[in-house]
């Protein structure tokens, strides 16, 4: 017996992995967490499975569950939002697992921070520019870890993908401008691959009232950074003809520049050059507030 700790993707179900779509279509027991995960991905599991959402149940009864399905015998798919690894609730399970001998394996997922990037159309390192990106929350109910403050974190301008943080706008943009600046780019992402995405582009300066206007309060990654606009980067070294690597031979020098033709980025004033729909994932039209 086994259970399989599997990452649903963020919404799409088709970016649900091979391997997860396989797993919940074997396991007699699928444990789900609640409206973030699609029923299309729930539609995997067999006809007689046992399907329930843990999202009402406590820590101790999601373990009997698990307890009991060991005892049947019966493998179980518990299946998460995105990916497991982050903001999932997993490890504390995975502790109770362990103590009870429990065998568990993890299937990793689309998280909703990538899944927010590729809906822009965007990468969020760029060369030179940025390198590090700091997935983190603002901070809520959950206490921060003093060193984690948004505060400190902004002193290095990263890009910041902020997970269970809409709602608090006020405090996040208060405590990232003075390191940023007012006119950061900001991009909000409200169920990012779900047919009724929405997109919100701003800045930090008007980034909660766009929000606000949009009456989004849940359910949104928040990415932070230059990242999200800019055109004035380097091109990176892997395609350029003097690097050689493992998969390249050295190439006549001299031709490495910025590239000639790129797509614009989104705009962040209102204009409707380079709106990221064109990006968005299948049955993701969604809407765009700039
Ligand atoms: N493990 C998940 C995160 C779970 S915490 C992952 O890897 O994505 C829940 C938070 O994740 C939400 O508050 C929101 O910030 C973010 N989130 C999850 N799904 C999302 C989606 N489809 N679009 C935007 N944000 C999402």
């Amino acid at each position: 017996m086994r259970v399989y700790v599997i990452g649903a993707g963020p919404g799409d179900p088709k970016l649900l992995t091979l391997r997860g779509a396989e797993l919940i279509a074997s396991c007699p027991v699928v444990l789900y967490t609640g409206s973030l995960v699609p029923r299309e991905v729930l539609a995997h599991a067999m006809p007689d499975a046992k399907v329930l959402d843990s999202s009402g149940m406590t820590l101790d009864q999601i373990i009997d569950i698990l307890v009991a399905a060991r005892d049947a015998g019966q493998d179980v798919a518990r299946v998460h939002t995105g990916d497991p690894s982050v903001f999932g609730s997993t490890a504390e399970q995975m502790r109770r697992m362990q103590d009870l001998g429990i065998a568990y394996e993890i299937i990793p997922g689309v998280s909703s921070f990538t899944a927010a990037a590729a809906v822009l159309g965007r990468e969020l390192t760029l060369p030179e520019l940025c390198q590090t990106v700091i997935l983190t929350r603002a901070e809520g109910r959950t206490p921060m870890p003093d060193r984690e403050k948004l505060e400190a974190l902004a002193s290095h301008k990263a890009t910041l993908a902020l997970f269970l943080s809409v709602t608090l706008l006020k405090q996040v943009t208060k405590a990232l401008i003075p390191s940023y600046g007012a006119d950061c780019p900001v991009a909000v992402v409200h169920k990012a691959t779900w047919p009724d995405q929405k997109i919100v582009l701003g800045t930090l300066a008007d980034i909660q009232e766009k929000v606000a206007a949009e009456g989004i309060r849940s359910q949104s990654m928040v990415l932070v950074g230059r990242v999200l606009t800019a055109t004035d980067f380097a091109d990176s070294r892997l395609y350029a003809p003097e690097f050689t690597h493992r998969f390249r031979k050295r190439k006549a020098q001299g031709t490495s520049k910025k590239a000639a033709v790129r797509e614009p980025a989104p705009r962040l004033d209102g204009g409707t050059t380079g709106e990221p729909t064109n990006h968005a994932g299948p049955g993701t039209p969604g809407t765009i507030a700039s």
